[in-house]
């Protein structure tokens, strides 16, 4: 080949492959939380350890799935079993205060944060471990607002979750159909936006009556059940990414 040719063979390359890669940083930009090309999805449980977290684990166990699991302090310590088994497992762990009540928790900036600490206290004291992933009671918005985050997130380091799938599996406790249909079109419907789907469960017995159809189909459809920690971009209703 003439000198002359090659370099036009370059240039002719050249040209071909430098849309190619404007058009994948800009999906890039549009996908969001998506990082990755295989599908993934978290799944996420408030208010435990339980009574009933051992079956809890044990529906995962049968599924290989793992899930990240927002605790109440006081219920760390009342079942230190479960607490020590969903670390031993590998699952996430996330912190959702100490009281639960919503005059208590949000009464200043700093009582939520306090909570936070607390929870983490009793983690550790129990687990010996310690999270900086937090979910605060009944979500963030509209309590959460700039100042509590500015404590809890920049003083206080911690990472704020919210959800993108609400399985509503508190409000129909008996109507397991309706939970089910309803964290299948959320999670389509997350698909659609470029989400990875995060899904709010509840440690509570109508949820494990529900969880194995709820499981074997995400696996069926190909999603991997992935934990939350620190690495993962938090996802939050403020998008504050602290
Ligand atoms: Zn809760």
């Amino acid at each position: 080949m003439l000198h002359k040719q090659k370099w036009l063979l370059v240039l002719l390359i050249a040209v071909l492959l430098i849309p190619q890669t404007a058009t994948a940083a800009k999906s890039e930009g549009i996908s969001k939380n998506k990082s990755h090309s295989s599908k993934v999805i978290y799944l996420t449980f408030d208010d435990g350890p339980t009574a009933h977290t051992m079956q809890l684990l044990d529906i995962l166990d049968q599924y290989n799935a793992k899930a990240t699991f927002f605790m109440l302090g006081p219920h760390m310590e009342r079942f230190p079993a479960a607490t020590k088994r969903i670390v031993k497992e590998g699952n996430g762990l996330g912190l959702h205060g100490v009281t639960h009540v919503v005059s208590k928790f949000y009464s200043s900036p700093y009582s939520a944060y306090k909570e936070m600490k607390g929870a983490n206290e009793s983690l550790h004291k129990v687990t010996g471990k310690y999270t900086s992933l937090v979910r605060t009671p009944y979500g963030s918005k509209p309590y959460l607002k700039k100042s509590y985050r500015d404590i809890m997130l920049s003083t206080g380091g911690f990472h704020l979750w919210d959800w993108n799938v609400d399985s509503l599996d508190w409000k129909y406790k008996k109507d397991h159909q309706k939970v089910y249909n309803n964290v299948m079109s959320e999670v389509k419907s997350a698909e659609r936006r470029g989400m990875d789907p995060v899904i709010l469960m509840h440690d509570q017995p109508a949820t494990l009556k529900v969880l194995p159809s709820v499981l074997k189909e995400l696996k069926a459809e190909g999603y991997q059940f992935k934990i939350l920690d620190k690495q993962v971009r938090p996802l939050n209703f403020w998008n504050d990414r602290r």
